[in-house]
């Protein structure tokens, strides 16, 4: 492939990346301010929740950017040639080694030893159906916080000099998601039903967290389309164990649990699994649309 002909296209891409990034939604999100951005850590995360705890972590002192766009949908994400170049150029790429393949690549061969990869810190023990290990650590509060203070160790590293500021601010995130995990805990802890029926298997790490079971109707990446089979299953389950809310979720199409739920005479609702933001999603950042997810499995589960 001539790497000039794909550059085509990007001066178009930049401008839309820029007014995204002023969108409503974005606030949270948006790591530019006053200072200029040279004098900060370049750090590239691979999607959503990664960027977001680096800068929660990093505060003033990182620009962090995103490999996957807001809203779209991180699984198998393809990069543009600017993506790599910036992985190449970032004094720290922090990544989930097994989610995103391409992610995977560019930093094989163009990270050096500057990928972060959160898996271990993550602890991913949960298998799944397909024999895949589940990525979506971050839907379990504890578990993000450990990448958290994994995040803070690395970046501490990098940049010695702001050590303390690192540590102090990974603690803040870590109190924040034991405070919401005590809320998941509370929230959860009397329901009529314990089985979550969800689009894609996001869900098995806060599922397990807070004694909840989840049932996919898809796979681990929200594209694939479910066999008829498995929609058949799925609805069977829904009926027999008196299930009466579909998850769908906010950056795929809800076709699918619109099935289930007609099926089966369940009404949809909405669980994001917060794989990336946008002005539409129930919440400004990480914290604000997990609020959300918990009032709509309240509401959804029957807890009082
Ligand atoms: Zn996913």
């Amino acid at each position: 492939m001539n790497p000039r002909k794909s550059l085509i296209g990007v001066p178009l891409l930049i401008a839309a990346l820029v007014v995204t990034a002023c969108g409503p939604g974005q606030r949270s999100t948006d790591s530019t301010d006053s200072t200029d951005s040279t004098d900060k850590l370049a750090v590239v995360a691979a999607f959503y929740p990664l960027q977001f705890a680096t800068q929660q972590i990093g505060g003033s002192h990182v620009a962090v950017t995103s490999l996957t766009r807001p809203g779209a949908e991180p699984h198998d994400i393809e990069l543009t040639p600017r993506d790599v170049g910036s992985v190449s150029k970032a004094k720290l790429v922090v990544f989930e080694k097994g989610l995103q393949g391409a992610v995977d690549s560019a930093v094989a061969s163009q990270g050096g030893d500057r990928g972060l990869d959160v898996a271990p810190a993550a602890k991913l023990d949960l298998k799944l159906a397909s024999g895949t290990t589940d990525p979506h650590f971050w839907l379990d509060p504890q578990r993000y916080a450990a990448v958290g203070n994994t995040i803070a160790t690395r970046l501490s590293s990098v940049d010695p000099v702001h050590k303390a500021d690192y540590e102090k601010n990974a603690k803040i995130f870590e109190d924040r998601l034991t405070a919401l995990s005590t809320e998941f805990t509370r929230g959860l802890a009397t329901c009529q039903r314990k089985e979550i029926v969800t689009s894609h298997s996001a869900f098995s790490y806060l599922s397990r967290r807070f004694g909840m079971r989840q049932i996919a109707i898809n796979g681990i990446s929200p594209g694939q389309e479910p066999q008829a089979a498995a929609l058949a299953t799925v609805s069977t389950y829904v009926r027999a164990h008196g299930v009466t809310t579909v998850y769908a979720e906010t950056l795929v199409s809800p076709a699918i649990a619109q099935t289930v739920a007609r099926e089966s005479g369940a009404t949809v609702s909405t669980l994001d699994p917060i794989e990336g933001l946008t002005s539409a999603s129930a919440g400004k950042d990480y914290f604000g649309v997990m609020r959300s997810n918990l009032k709509a499995l309240r509401t959804g589960q029957g807890c009082s």
